[in-house]
């Protein structure tokens, strides 16, 4: 049992091993800064019109711990559209509406390879939705969530949420407007889906609701607190809310694991190890089960439509801090990022 006593239950159950000091943490957060602020790949989006004009300089690291403390740096309070991170959340709402059973046979829980807004995901497999991170599977996640009107729906989008962000989200309207004139393709899919009667709600329903709940502004600290939430089993650590169960919580995991960064999500895990979402608004959220939850946002993308410096700050801090569910070793504190551990 070494040395240390261990105060909580939840500590002992959690795989790998507890979080540095805080005053450690603290520091790796601002090393991880520094280090990536000055990496200026990547292009910030403009299939959406809304998203081209961000500045491509902001760039924000949050890491929430179970036990609600905050560890920020850089621009953790500038609201950015969720985009694709809003998915592994409804899906866990979804979860808790229907079973994560019955989720799991409608949406499916595999890798497609392909884009996230890839049609021929939807030809090539029989299954039509593949699993509910990219866009068709996300589509019908959406369709699943309980309501009989389009408002109802987003009503429990919204709050669901915001309660995953112990704060009342609100939504970013010029983006919704944006995304709304330009989203022929998702509304495409909807169709799509409908006529393989693997869409349970109206199409153009279903797509209005799904873009609302892409354009919720939040910032780098709503999506920590978010992530810690999964990583506390579905209990919110600031609010001390249960927004899920442990079960939907555990689930969404493994989902985001597979397939939460799109056709690289097997080179995320190689290297983080770790499940996380990426948005193309620059956010990832990254998971560490029973330690805490990460959250990054700086606009440029690579090609696969993942933020280039947050990619690059969640590597560095899974490393310095620990966090590689994969890692049976103590963690990487000043050496070479490259150690093979
Ligand atoms: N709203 C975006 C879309 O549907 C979300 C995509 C993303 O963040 N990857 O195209």
């Amino acid at each position: 049992m070494g040395t240390a006593k261990r105060s909580t239950k939840k500590q002992q159950a959690s795989t790998t091993g507890r979080l540095p000091d805080p005053g450690t943490i603290r520091r790796h957060v601002e090393d991880a800064y520094a280090t990536c602020r000055d990496d200026h790949g990547g292009q910030v989006a403009d299939y959406i019109p809304g998203l081209a004009q961000t500045p491509a300089d902001l760039f924000g690291i949050c890491f929430a711990a179970v036990d609600g403390q905050v560890y920020e740096q850089g621009d953790v309070e500038v609201p950015f559209s969720i985009q694709s991170i809003s998915k592994p959340f409804v899906y866990a709402l979804v979860c808790e509406a229907v079973g994560h059973t019955e989720a799991r046979e409608r949406l499916g829980v595999n890798g497609t390879g392909l884009p996230f807004d890839s049609v021929m995901a939807v030809e090539l497999h029989e299954e039509r939705t593949m699993n509910p991170l990219v866009n068709a599977g996300a589509i019908a996640t959406t369709s699943l969530v309980p309501g009989d009107t389009v408002e109802d729906k987003w009503q429990l989008v919204l709050r669901g949420l915001s309660r995953f962000a112990g704060r009342d989200l609100e939504l970013d309207e010029e983006i919704l407007a944006s995304e709304s004139e330009s989203n022929r393709r998702n509304r495409g899919i909807a169709h799509l889906l409908r006529g393989y009667d693997q869409l349970y709600f109206d199409p153009d329903g279903t797509t209005e609701v799904y873009t609302r709940q892409c354009s919720i502004a939040v910032t780098v600290h709503d999506l920590a607190i978010m992530a810690a939430t999964l990583a506390d089993g579905g209990v919110n650590p600031v609010t001390g809310e249960r927004v899920v169960d442990a079960g939907t919580s555990r689930r969404v995991l493994a989902v985001m694991a597979t397939a939460g960064m799109y056709e690289r999500s097997g080179d995320w895990l190689y290297e983080v190890g770790l499940p996380g979402k990426s948005g193309v608004s620059g956010g990832i959220v990254t998971v560490s089960p029973g330690k805490g939850g990460l959250g990054t946002f700086s606009p440029p993308l690579d090609d696969a439509g993942n933020s280039v410096r947050g990619q690059r700050a969640t590597r560095e801090l899974s490393e310095r801090l620990g966090l590689n569910l994969f890692a049976s070793g103590e963690p990487i504190v000043d050496g070479d990022m490259d150690d093979p551990r």
